[in-house]
């Protein structure tokens, strides 16, 4: 299972200092001190090839897509394509067609919510999540399985923020119409086996999506290998802008599903007494687009792949593993989530500080930390604590920045106790 792999960690595949020259925002002081950016499951700052890239659209080639048939809009519509096919690449979809456009994950997967669930859930079918969602990927559900008469399962998870998979099992029946999972949980840093989710998912005929906003970052996918039938992403967790995402469905499950926001751009024709509507993705992407923003979606994309999802995972599995060795070392921190298959996110617990006063204190630092719920409530309430404290690595960030964090939490518990 490629997931078994994520584990090779090497120091010294990527430049580090080389790659924090692109990021603008790196080299900022505050009061002095350097920043220390570690709240990258949240959102991560963008290299100045994206930047540029925007910039010179805006300034040089801005104008509609799939509309007039002049100049600026033919380029903008070529570059806003180009942007879709690099996306599917990136994805390995099987075409470009099955990538949709949308503001994020958030809207992915309401938009699955909403338009497979209108389409597909009846009374008495069953949707499976887990424990360890992001509310993104809880909500929506929820109030599909309100409307329809549907009940919502939820897989739990061991001590170590693991999946229990024998659980999984039991859930499963003919009635499961859809399972959606993280590939990453962005609040404890799991990899999820998505692969056997996704194959029992198959066996008993229920649609998998997989919410993959922390995945595509970090580590290589392909959607045709996985087999999923949905899976979701968010250009601002990737080095791109905020406001711009995605969906790739595979296109004979897309191909039934009615539009979810409608207007222009997703017909094929209107009359007062009847409107059909396109093919996807355009059914899906009604009204005009963010355009720039799929540009500079495009270009972060080739940044990424300028590096290397392996370099990535690869340095990115040093600094959690280095990281990790940090916090075990200090009296009093708890790491919750100790997945033997992990993403370089680190969410801890210290008895002696509560999450808010830890992240107030480290910012006095410029240690920029993610102290709450992390949208993921449930998975709080699983391993009681209110909230944790997270940092979250990148490929940009290097060792002697997690040497600051473990001062700072030092430092804290001082404060405090
Ligand atoms: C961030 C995140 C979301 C929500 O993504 P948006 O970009 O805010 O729409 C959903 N799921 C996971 C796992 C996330 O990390």
């Amino acid at each position: 299972m490629p997931e078994a792999q994520t584990a090779v960690t090497d120091e010294t595949i990527i430049d580090v200092d080389k790659i924090r020259a692109d990021f603008p925002i790196l080299s900022q002081t505050f009061n002095g001190k350097p920043l220390v950016y570690l709240d990258n499951a949240a959102t991560t700052q963008k290299p100045r090839q994206v930047i540029e890239r925007m910039q010179r659209f805006e300034s040089e080639e801005y104008g509609t897509v799939r509309r007039g048939a002049y100049k600026l809009s033919e380029k903008a519509t070529r570059l806003y394509e180009e942007g879709r096919q690099k996306v599917a690449d990136l994805l390995r979809a099987g075409s470009k067609s099955e990538i949709i456009f949308t503001s994020g994950t958030t809207q992915s997967i309401n938009l699955v919510a909403y338009s497979f669930g209108k389409r597909f859930i009846q009374p008495g079918d069953e949707i499976i999540i887990s424990t360890i969602e992001h509310h993104a990927n809880t909500v929506p559900w929820q109030i599909l399985c309100e409307e329809r008469g549907a009940v919502l399962k939820v897989i739990p998870v061991n001590d170590d923020g693991e999946l229990i998979m024998e659980e999984y099992d039991k859930l499963l029946s003919s009635k499961t119409k859809m399972v959606a999972v993280n590939h990453i949980s962005n609040a404890l840093g799991t990899i999820n086996p998505v692969e056997e989710i996704i194959e029992k998912a198959h066996q008993v005929g229920a649609k998998v999506l997989i919410d993959g906003a922390q995945s595509t970052p970090h580590m290589k996918i392909n959607v045709q290998a996985l087999d999923c039938d949905f899976y979701t992403f968010s250009g601002h967790k990737m080095y791109a802008p905020s406001g711009i995402g995605g969906l790739f469905g595979k296109m004979e499950v897309l191909e039934d599903m009615p539009p979810y926001v409608t207007g222009g751009d997703m017909i094929a024709k209107v009359t007062f007494e009847k409107t059909t509507y396109a093919k996807p993705p355009q059914r899906f992407e009604a009204g005009t687009p963010p355009i720039s923003q799929v540009i500079g979606l495009g270009e972060a994309i080739d940044y990424i792949n300028s590096i290397g999802l392996d370099s990535i995972a690869r340095y990115e599995n040093f600094l959690l593993e280095y990281g990790t060795k940090l916090l075990e070392e200090i009296d009093g921190c708890r790491i919750i989530g100790t997945a033997k298959n992990k993403a370089s996110i680190l969410s801890f617990y210290l008895d002696a500080v509560h999450p808010h006063d830890v992240v107030t204190l480290l910012d006095e630092d410029c240690i920029e930390l993610r102290g709450g719920h992390h949208c993921a409530q449930p998975t709080m309430q699983r391993f009681n604590v209110p909230a944790t404290t997270r940092a979250s690595m990148s490929f940009y960030n290097k060792k002697e920045e997690l040497d600051a964090l473990a001062e700072g939490i030092r430092r804290a518990i001082q404060v405090f106790s």
